[in-house]
């Protein structure tokens, strides 16, 4: 009876982009298990430690460790998935790492892509409800089980902390000190519960010349007057440190002549 020759088929399809978990120390020493012994075939009699490429017949010792048929594997010029070890090389031996298939090379960073998700959220405008949508959650799990998808309350602080009160004190700096003026836009609404809001939007060129618009408040009000909406304009602007308005634009209410009126006074002196 004939010895079997110990021969695993190498895995050449769809290795590009599963993710790789390189570990040198669980997959150099541990003779047979190493995923390099997909590519090579254990050569008799096996006390040389001899292993054969199956791609180019090479023969590779393995006293040590299974190092030297992996450094093989980025020289050899037969083998297909030469450049996938080169890069795999290239990077920590601990990092876990996806190639894709158009060979860019990814690491997963939870706190990276927890910013992304994040900054996703404000830039697109999604509810912070989706966060928690099932199907988003399934989606994310499938690209990467181990990334922690936060609940919508963490979101939302998540939002105020990391982004929310640095870009005000950007913005806030910017218009009470560089920008020449603004233009105003308030609007009121009142929700189904029958409350009422005001939105303070500004208008701008910055300093590209590029128009600009931001929201500067949103904020519950106890009435449609127009002097009241007018206090409330006011109690925004010298939150926000403005001194130089150019124009507010509101709708066609009469109230609102009243609250523009008030306004004006109180800007000019
Ligand atoms: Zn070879």
């Amino acid at each position: 009876m004939s010895e079997t020759v110990e021969t695993l088929t190498p895995n050449t399809s769809g290795m590009d982009h599963l993710p790789l978990c390189i570990d040198s120390s669980s997959t150099e020493n541990n003779e047979g298990r190493s995923d390099v012994w997909g590519h090579f075939t254990k050569q008799k009699p096996y006390s040389e430690k001899k292993a054969k490429c199956n791609y180019c017949g090479d023969l590779i010792k393995y006293l040590a460790g299974t190092s030297g048929m992996r450094n093989h594997l980025t020289r050899c010029k037969e083998n297909p998935n030469r450049e996938v070890f080169k890069r795999q090389k290239l990077l920590s031996s601990t990092t876990e790492v996806s190639i894709s298939p158009s060979g860019t090379i990814s690491k997963f960073d939870q706190n990276a892509s927890r910013m992304k998700l994040v900054k996703m959220f404000v830039k697109s405008k999604l509810p912070f409800r989706f966060v928690e949508n099932d199907d988003f959650r399934d989606f994310v799990w499938s690209l990467q089980p181990r990334f922690e998808v936060p609940s919508r309350t963490t979101l939302r602080r998540e939002i105020w902390e990391l982004f929310y009160e640095e870009e005000k004190a950007k913005l806030k700096m910017f218009l009470s000190k560089q920008c020449e003026g603004v233009c105003l836009t308030a609007d009121t609404w009142t929700s189904i519960q029958n409350l009422n809001y005001m939105s303070l939007t500004a208008h701008f060129i910055d300093n590209d010349w590029k128009l600009q618009k931001k929201i500067l408040n949103f904020s519950q009000t106890t009435g449609h007057s127009g002097e009241l909406i007018a206090k409330h304009v006011e109690v925004c602007l010298n939150n926000w440190e403005l001194k130089r308005v150019l124009s507010i634009t509101v709708d066609n209410a009469t109230t609102n002549d009243v609250g523009v009126q008030y306004l004006k006074r109180r800007m000019l002196s």
